[in-house]
């Protein structure tokens, strides 16, 4: 039988197996681990793929976020909105800076953070906005941007499955992920688009002052060794996983190219069969499709897994619980029937298998299953 997993990290590696590890030969050569000329060179590298002034790299995509959430000035008690529809990582990372996680429903269509939802949980005390570019397409920025102005809250995105996602303005012009908030959270955990030999993360920005704030926090809040200003963290980019990243970084705009074409085969061989939703894209945005996230319907999602497991396909739930009903925030109060559209994602969704690797014979072998559960 043909086998389709979910994800095959095996055959990105094997493809370019040679410039990795000549590019880590070198950082074992010198000894040099943590930080120094090798992370220096990636994020000057990132921050030129990205277009943004600073990029500051740490040990994962929750550190990110947490060290962007301090950098951006939020302070014990602070309130800070996003989606409950996300990785745990987002709500975590509030938590864990002693600010309190406010949630808001998504946009049913791109499972993003909706603005209006946004704008509504807005108090006095919130300090910032978390919209999450989920499974590979960006939120409304234009739209968070100018809440962001309007209400004199900073937007910190979170695009740990977003990486070099594009979206086009009302003039015309192109941003990426990184260009309109005030901060921008990356992921390297080996699933991402962009993955490491282990756990990494970036912070980008625009503002010189951020940054400089980012750079201190990572190393324990002091700018000079053994003087601190404030108390930070050890979330330092290690050497090694930053000369992976900048080997792989060229080849980025081809996987997400790949994973495109794929979306658009399961567009088509999908279209009109009764009982799924494909992922729709906006037409101003141009999605890296970090995953291909199916809505099936009529409480029918678990017995499609099922038959694809049976048939010898990968497949996932991203997210089964809502973090708004994840037993750790029981505290902040919310229930049941609080994020309608939400908690229908949850019951609806799944994710097939839409790396760029994938054989022609595989990914038709995945649309003619699903279409066979479905007697279409
Ligand atoms: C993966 C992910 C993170 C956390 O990244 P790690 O590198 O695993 O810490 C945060 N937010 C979202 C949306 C993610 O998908």
């Amino acid at each position: 039988m043909m086998q389709v997993p979910l994800l095959d990290l095996t055959q990105q590696y094997r493809a370019i197996a040679g410039e990795l590890m000549a590019a880590i030969q070198p950082v074992i050569d010198e000894q040099r681990f943590i930080l120094g000329p090798t992370v220096d060179r990636f994020e000057a590298q990132m921050a030129e793929y990205l277009g943004v002034e600073h990029a500051v790299g740490c040990a994962s995509g929750t550190d990110a976020l947490l060290l962007a959430l301090r950098a951006l000035g939020v302070e014990r008690g602070d309130e800070v909105v996003t989606s409950p529809f996300t990785f745990f990582a987002t709500a975590g990372a509030i938590h864990n800076v002693g600010a309190r996680p406010v949630f808001a429903d998504i946009d049913p269509d791109t499972f993003n953070l909706s603005p209006a939802a946004a704008e509504a949980a807005l108090t006095e005390r919130t300090r910032v906005v978390v919209p999450v570019h989920l499974f590979g397409q960006m939120a409304d920025m234009t739209a968070f941007r100018e809440l962001g102005e309007r209400r004199g809250v900073r937007m910190l995105e979170d695009a740990a499955q977003a990486i070099g996602a594009r979206q086009r303005l009302a003039d015309g012009r192109w941003i990426t992920t990184g260009t309109l908030g005030d901060a921008c959270a990356f992921s390297f955990f080996p699933t991402k688009n962009l993955g490491a030999f282990g756990d990494a993360g970036m912070t980008v920005t625009n503002d010189a002052a951020t940054a400089e704030r980012l750079r201190r926090l990572r190393v324990h809040g002091g700018r000079q060794m053994y003087h601190h200003e404030e108390v930070g963290y050890n979330s330092r980019l290690d050497a090694m996983q930053a000369a992976v990243l900048a080997a792989k970084l060229p080849y980025l705009r081809g996987w997400s190219d790949a994973r495109r074409a794929n979306a658009r085969f399961y567009d088509e061989a999908l279209a009109g069969v009764e009982g799924i939703v494909t992922p729709p894209i906006r037409p101003e945005n141009e999605s890296i499709i970090n995953q291909y996230t199916l809505r099936v319907l009529d409480g029918r999602r678990d017995a499609l897994a099922d038959h694809l497991r049976e048939r010898g396909v990968g497949s996932s739930v991203y997210y089964p619980v809502p973090l708004h009903l994840q037993e750790c925030f029981a505290y902040l109060g919310y229930g049941e029937g609080d994020f309608p559209e939400s908690e229908r994602a949850a019951r609806e969704v799944l994710s097939i298998p839409v790396y760029p690797e994938l054989a022609a014979e595989q990914r038709e072998h995945v649309a003619d299953t699903i279409r066979a559960f479905f007697g279409a």
